[in-house]
């Protein structure tokens, strides 16, 4: 079995009461079936708090009830009560992954962590463009199942990653001039002409009204959409040199993640699209709240990969106007990125 790494996944540790968000907030722990039966025979108070926590839900899945949107176990030094008292073996498979994320292609497994966890999105936003690498490791004791794609289909994308790839590490040129070339080599590709749109003046108004419409899970966000879409009186926004190389990394990591899953569904070019929304719907909060410093830049990528890419509704929301709202067209972004400055 072919295994790939980003090698950040190997230097992951969690920093624990250092993480200024947690994965223990704004979301529902789902607890699988093994730990359940588990953490009913816990004897004691820990015991006890676990059997009155777990609840079933609609899909009869089990769940951690806490309140506030925050998992009863996070304690007030922001530590696992869990973890704390029986160790890490003790956390359900939810927990123990995160931030962890196995992409299975039958023959071979892709692992890459999630940009919703803080110290994730540092190590991996932080890489500069020479670091934008792949491990590959052959796995002979590891056994998949049969691949559900067409292997044509699948060494075509593969080669067409690669080539994306070396587009974005290539400095010659901006970061935003690479995407815009990203957008129209895939829809050349696919024999889909890229027709460049005049340039929505309003873009920016598209994007956060489309992130203000969705299910927002934390109160910083809530009140970053808010500050936001009070300042439409920005400064002239330019890309400096470490937001081209954040940009850089986060297109390389979302390339990484999803472009491959391309084999399963009729094109790529959804997927190239929904990177070009997150850029810029982060780009334009970056510009709304002139954020220069690279620590509250990084913060506010992980915030949106949080919000967006982790919720299935409010990704499942975002495909969808993605594929018809014309105003997010791969011709409304080619001009969108050609006023940013792409060239
Ligand atoms: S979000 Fe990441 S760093 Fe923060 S507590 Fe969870 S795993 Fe640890």
């Amino acid at each position: 079995m072919l295994c790939v790494f980003v090698p950040e996944y190997q230097k992951f540790h969690c920093i624990a009461e250092k993480c200024p968000d947690s994965c223990c907030t704004g979301w529902e722990i789902v607890v699988d079936p093994e730990s359940a039966v588990q953490y009913a025979s816990i004897p004691g108070d820990l015991g006890e708090r676990l059997r009155h926590a777990m609840t079933e839900d609609a899909d009869g899945d089990i769940l951690f009830k806490g309140s506030d949107s925050r998992c009863p176990f996070w304690n007030q030094h922001h530590l696992c009560d869990i973890q704390s008292a029986l160790g890490e073996t003790a956390l359900c498979d939810t927990c123990r992954q995160f931030p962890r994320i196995t992409q299975d292609y039958g023959d071979s497994i892709e692992y890459d962590l999630s940009l919703s966890c803080p110290e994730a999105a540092r190590l991996l936003l932080t890489r500069t463009p020479e670091q934008l690498i792949l491990i590959e490791e052959q796995h002979p004791e590891l056994i998949g199942d049969l691949p559900e794609y067409d292997p044509a289909k699948m060494q075509a994308l593969q080669r067409q990653r690669s080539e994306l790839f070396q587009l974005i590490r290539d400095t010659s040129r901006p970061a935003l001039e690479q995407l815009r070339q990203c957008l129209q080599l895939v829809c050349q590709w696919e024999n889909n002409s890229v027709v460049t749109d005049n340039c929505e003046v309003l873009m920016e108004e598209h994007f956060l009204a489309f992130l203000d419409s969705c299910e927002i899970l934390t109160q910083d966000w809530d009140d970053i959409l808010t500050q936001a879409a009070k300042k439409s009186d920005a400064q002239p926004f330019s890309v400096s040199q470490p937001l081209d190389a954040e940009i850089r990394a986060f297109a390389f990591d979302f390339l990484y993640r999803n472009y491959l899953r391309a084999a399963f569904t009729e094109s790529a070019l959804p997927f190239v699209q929904q990177l070009l929304f997150s850029v810029c719907a982060v780009l334009t909060i970056l510009h709304r709240l002139e954020l220069q410093e690279q620590p509250r830049q990084l913060r506010i990528w992980q915030l949106f990969a949080k919000e967006m890419e982790s919720d299935s509704d409010n990704l499942t929301e975002l495909e969808w106007v993605l594929e018809t709202e014309a105003v997010f067209s791969p011709g409304a972004f080619d001009a969108y990125l050609k006023q940013l400055g792409g060239a």
